[in-house]
């Protein structure tokens, strides 16, 4: 009997407001992609549910989960903390399960030292014009939190040298098709 080959395990980083978690979402209407859930302590928004997009928790709970080894990588991002969790991660990827970890720079540079053969994208705006316009647009953020994310936005743009693949995110469905073609040849 043949065995069945682990998933690839695939990191999605890129600025705030950038498009990943829509991208993320294209990809896993392929049932051979899945996206990790993760743990954070940050409010959750008006659409967002416990356990299908983040599994909301407090900074003792997720302390807890930081000293009982539960987390994959993590990281702080504007005050508040983010983290993959570890089990259901290397569950997937033994079901063969292509697993999409979309996390900012800090925790995806964790990813690539310990799983040397993750396949990585950094995600990129056509210019710094149009991602404050999808930032604005997407009404999530004050206008304070906009204007953060746009001075982080240059700082993690820096960050794309460590990552393998650059795509600039222009039309999503070339986006999305330049990412699966990349992970079908991997
Ligand atoms: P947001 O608050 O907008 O949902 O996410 C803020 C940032 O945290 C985004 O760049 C997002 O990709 C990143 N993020 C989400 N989950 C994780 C995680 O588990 N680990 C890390 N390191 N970053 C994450």
């Amino acid at each position: 009997m043949s065995e069945k080959k682990n998933g690839k395990l695939i990191i999605i980083s890129g600025p705030s407001g950038i498009g990943k978690t829509t991208i993320s979402d294209q990809l896993t209407k392929d049932p051979q992609f899945v996206q990790s859930v993760s743990a954070t302590t940050r409010s959750p928004r008006s659409d967002e549910k416990q356990g299908i997009d983040y599994f909301f928790v407090t900074k003792d709970e997720f302390r807890d989960l930081i000293d009982h080894e539960k987390l994959v990588e993590y990281a702080e991002y504007h005050n508040c903390f983010y983290g993959t969790p570890i089990e259901p991660l290397n569950d997937a990827l033994r079901k063969g399960m292509n697993v999409l970890l979309v996390i900012e720079v800090k925790g995806a540079l964790q990813i690539m030292k310990r799983f040397n053969d993750c396949i990585s994208f950094f995600i990129l705006p056509p210019n710094m014009e149009t991602l404050k316009e999808r930032l604005s647009f997407r009404n999530k953020n004050t206008t304070e939190e906009i204007a953060e994310r746009i001075s982080l936005a240059s700082k993690e743009i820096e960050m794309k040298v460590n990552y393998q693949h650059c795509i600039v995110n222009d039309e999503l469905e070339n986006t999305v098709f330049q990412i699966k073609e990349i992970i079908n040849k991997s």
